[in-house]
């Protein structure tokens, strides 16, 4: 039996993962969840299982569950995620969205835990950090994102200089067929149908931005030891290759199948084995007929740019704008601002920060909060 332990169980990853786990009660157990504020789903699942660790974002959710559950041990806030990073287990899963994942993922690290994880944003703002604590407490990171999954499988254990390029396929998002003109107006109804795939909305914002590829073009910098350089994008409105790898020889090995996040989850819950998946998610290419591909333009996604040139630059950059993305991602779904104010908020604030190195997560966590309160006026 694995020992789970998952963070950010009430969200959409979350939910995939806790589907996994059930088809397979033989292979897995759940012994510590986190959910943010939607308590309801988190006592859904206490009511039928027994998890001694729980962990809630608000402190008066805390002592209302330590009532109906007192043989689970709760904790609360970001010290509480903190807390669950710390259990030992076989496998510590991170599908919190946005900033909230570094600590966490670093902190897991520490205690020794093998990784699997969904949080991109841990690799975009803290990816030097990350590897650094990475061959320190040699621990891996098994990655749930779907591309980084398929890059992992085709690539297996062959050394970086057999790697020639990784091609990161882009479904295109919400707005693939609309021209920048045409994003003038665009609502926040329109932004977040996407064509593909099911996801939460700050994932489903940041695919029609393309700040998403731009966050995966740096997540796999850091995943699979590549310069920028070696790391390209494509267009690929199907989404059923999920990445490539061309190898020194020019043989490109593809992953395919279905896009259903749980066909990744499973890889990463069962690594280094293979389960059976006990859903109706086969790939039937007589039905899909056709693969198309086209070059996804930086023009067109000026954050697709912005981010080769972030993680180029190092240090502080790619937190600034992880961070200033997050508030622009956030005001958007609110409705306060359009939809281009996101671009002009995360390159307007990447361009006036004096760039600068990180020794230390603490320096981190203040360069976020500072960006964070810029990015609410700018
Ligand atoms: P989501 O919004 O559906 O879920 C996020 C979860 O994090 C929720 O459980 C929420 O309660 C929790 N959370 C957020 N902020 C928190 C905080 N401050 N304290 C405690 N809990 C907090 O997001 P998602 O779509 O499941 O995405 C999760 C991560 O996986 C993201 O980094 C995303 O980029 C990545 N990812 C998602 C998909 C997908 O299909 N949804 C695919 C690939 C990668
Ligand atoms: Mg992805």
């Amino acid at each position: 039996m694995k020992r789970i332990v998952l963070l950010g169980a009430s969200g959409s990853i979350g939910d995939q993962v806790l589907d996994i786990v059930e088809d397979h009660p033989d292979q897995y157990v759940i012994i510590g969840l986190s959910v943010g504020r939607r308590v309801e789903k988190l006592a859904a699942y206490l009511r039928s299982h027994d998890v001694p660790y729980a962990c809630v974002q608000y402190e008066e959710d805390r002592k209302a569950l330590e009532v109906e559950f007192p043989n689970t041990v709760f904790f609360s806030g970001d010290e509480g995620l903190k807390k669950m990073s710390e259990l030992q287990c076989d496998l510590f899963i991170n599908a919190l969205v946005g900033f909230a994942g570094v600590v966490p993922t670093l902190t897991a690290i520490k205690t020794g835990n093998t990784i699997a994880l969904a949080n991109k944003e841990t690799l975009v703002a803290a990816g030097e950090l990350v590897n650094q604590a990475l061959q320190e407490n040699n621990v891996k990171i098994l990655p749930i994102d779907s591309e980084h999954s398929a890059i992992f499988q085709c690539i297996q254990n062959a050394p970086s200089s057999d790697v020639k390029r990784l091609i990161i396929t882009a479904s295109g998002g919400s707005f693939r067929d609309r021209t920048r003109e045409e994003l003038a107006n665009v609502t926040v109804k329109d932004a977040l149908s996407h064509p593909n795939w099911s996801m939460g909305s700050k994932i489903t914002i940041d695919s029609a931005t393309m700040m998403n590829k731009g966050f995966e073009v740096i997540e796999a910098h850091y995943l699979f030891d590549l310069p920028y350089t070696s790391i390209d994008t494509i267009m690929h409105r199907e989404s059923i290759i999920h990445s490539m790898v061309e190898f020194k020889d020019h043989s490109v090995l593809a992953q395919l199948g279905q896009a259903d996040m749980r066909i990744p989850i499973q890889v990463a819950l069962s690594h280094p084995e293979r389960l059976e998946m006990q859903r109706d998610n086969r790939l039937d290419l007589l039905k899909v007929g056709t693969l198309h591909f086209e070059e996804l333009s930086h023009e067109r996604y000026p954050l697709l740019a912005l981010a080769y040139r972030v993680g180029k630059a190092k240090g502080a950059l790619p937190c600034v704008m992880n961070a200033a993305n997050e508030v622009a991602v956030s005001r958007f779904l609110k409705g306060e601002i359009s939809f281009l104010d996101i671009e002009r908020i995360v390159i307007g604030m990447v361009d006036a920060y004096e760039n600068h190195p990180i020794t230390s997560v603490d320096q981190l966590i203040q360069i976020d909060q500072e960006t964070r309160e810029k990015a609410l006026l700018f």
